[in-house]
């Protein structure tokens, strides 16, 4: 084994494959103590990835996939002079030559929507995320805090943006690095390795890159970046300060062989909307798509094609690629497609003044009308949404929150999954103030809750049968035992609160 110079790794809610089920990282937002059947799960699901006798990941994350290509693309480092590994691998991979050690991160303080809903102070359970916690645990631990001695700690990746100077120097962090990799990094860990050591807590943000490069190895459930950006512009999303650009299809076919050559039979196309490929939110190009689909279900050894994110304004706007995407993946009524998709609200209001690019080519007086649509096409062609809904919008109101209901209430028919996630303020947006998820919550949110609840337990067990049954049944078996579990014997409890929430709302309105 060569003495490392440069190690990449990550906390190990993310240097997990989860069974290959994407949606099951979501897992890692919940609370790591307060309801034990959820705990044990996670004990089955957060198994380390494959390696390799030197300690070499076989499959990672995707952004530590970017990183090891930009470095060794520079010529900052040579292929056999960077690896990324597990945590529990760290002790065996860290030399005295190592000079950086990279982490990247994607939520290490628990402040993502999803962990601010599910865990933390305004939370369902008050205690901290798995999310957080491992990254502590990973940050804190001794191999990485003695090797800090003679190499630099760089903390970089999606959720760098928690992190602020006071936590730099709590956790020993010597760089932060905020942003897109592919300009700055080479030049920041070449700089590094040439002998430069920050004197104190450094932070570097960098601009968007011109591209997206090819990877070098297998990412998490075969996750390939196909574009960047969304082009839409939602005022509380930070995606809107990214502009978009898509990779092109060679590249895209290349990163899809370096997982097939890993032993990797599904994989998932990533972009903020995967139908906006190759085009703009204003002008699509179905043909690239349907192309897109087509080229990788043919590349040798690809079973399936999935994706993670889909805008169902895209799907309102175009059945007939949903239908051709559906029969290119021969999909059926058991073996579908799940993408994720922002519902966000029903109440045109909050669309129209927040985010009125949301619904084009509809408007956003239609929004509730183009969500219904998007919900029926996809349940007629066997796409799955697991939509999330943004629940304290800045300026949002009762009445606002009441359409929301109303729109949840009209996708019951449809197989789907909702999932309400507490607004977090990420850009300049003002007007918000924090409230808890439970604590806080007035007639209106019960109500939207109540909807919502009763959707998911309609659905939550189908899915989670047809979703899982290609999983391992060790991964498997504890996700649908938990699911089982909150069906059978947490259910008939919040129905009971909820009833009972319900008739005080009648007799303080009687009262009244
Ligand atoms: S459509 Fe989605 S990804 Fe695009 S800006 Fe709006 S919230 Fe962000």
């Amino acid at each position: 084994m060569c003495g490392y110079k440069v190690i990449l790794t990550a906390d190990e809610t993310l240097m997990c494959n989860y069974g290959g089920n994407i949606f099951l990282g979501f897992m890692t937002t919940g609370p790591v103590s307060g309801f034990k059947p959820f705990n044990i799960a996670m004990n089955f699901l957060l198994k380390p990835i494959p390696l390799d006798s030197n300690g070499r990941a076989l499959i990672a994350p995707l952004s530590l996939r970017i990183v090891e290509s930009v470095l060794v693309d520079s010529n900052v480092v040579k292929p056999d002079e960077i690896v990324v590994t597990h945590p529990k691998s760290l002790s065996k991979v860290i030399s005295e030559e190592t000079k950086i050690i990279g982490i990247s991160v994607m939520d290490p303080k628990g402040l993502g929507p999803a962990s601010s809903t599910f865990s933390g102070p305004y939370g369902l359970i008050h205690s901290e995320p798995y999310s957080a916690y491992m990254f502590r645990k990973l940050i804190k631990s001794d191999v990485i805090q003695r090797a800090r001695k003679w190499s630099s700690i760089v903390v970089g990746g999606p959720g760098a943006w928690q992190l602020s100077m006071n936590d730099m120097e709590k956790l020993g962090i010597d760089v932060l690095f905020i942003g897109e990799a592919e300009e700055e990094v080479p030049k920041l860990f070449r700089k590094i390795i040439e002998g430069w050591r920050p004197e104190k807590p450094t932070i570097i943000t960098s601009n968007p890159s011109r591209s997206i490069p090819r990877i070098k190895g297998a990412t998490i459930c075969g996750l390939i970046e196909i574009s960047r950006g969304c082009g839409r512009g939602c005022e509380f999303c930070t995606v809107t300060m990214r502009v978009l650009r898509h990779k092109p299809l060679g590249d895209i076919l290349h990163d899809v062989n370096m997982n097939v050559k890993a032993g990797q039979r599904s994989i998932c196309l990533h972009a903020e909307d995967v139908l906006q490929y190759g085009g703009t939110a204003f002008k699509k190009r179905p043909d690239l798509v349907l192309k897109l689909f087509k080229s990788v279900m043919s590349v040798e050894g690809v079973k399936f094609v999935s994706v993670s994110h889909a805008a169902l304004s895209s799907i309102a706007e175009n059945p007939r690629l949903v239908l051709d995407i559906s029969e290119v993946l021969a999909l059926t009524k058991s073996r579908w497609l799940g993408y994720q998709t922002g519902i966000e609200t029903g109440s045109v209001k909050l669309i129209g003044k927040l985010m009125h690019m949301k619904p084009y080519p509809f408007t956003p007086k239609e929004w509730p009308d183009v969500v219904e649509e998007a919900f029926k096409v996809s349940s007629e062609f066997n796409w799955v949404p697991a939509a999330t809904l943004i629940v304290n919008l800045p300026g949002e109101g009762p009445e606002d929150v009441l359409a929301t209901a109303d729109l949840v209430d009209r996708l019951n028919p449809y197989k789907s999954l909702i999932v309400p996630l507490l607004y977090v303020p990420m850009t300049n947006l003002h007007g918000h103030k924090a409230r808890r998820l439970l604590e806080d919550a007035d007639d209106a949110y019960w109500e939207l809750y109540r909807v919502i609840w009763r959707h998911d337990m309609k659905w939550v067990s189908v899915l989670a049968k047809e979703y899982l049954a290609e999983t391992n049944p060790k991964i498997s078996l504890p996700v649908k035992f938990f699911i089982s579990f909150v069906k059978n014997l947490i259910n008939p409890l919040i129905e009971l609160k909820l009833s009972r929430i319900k008739a005080l709302e009648v007799t303080h309105k009687i009262g009244t």
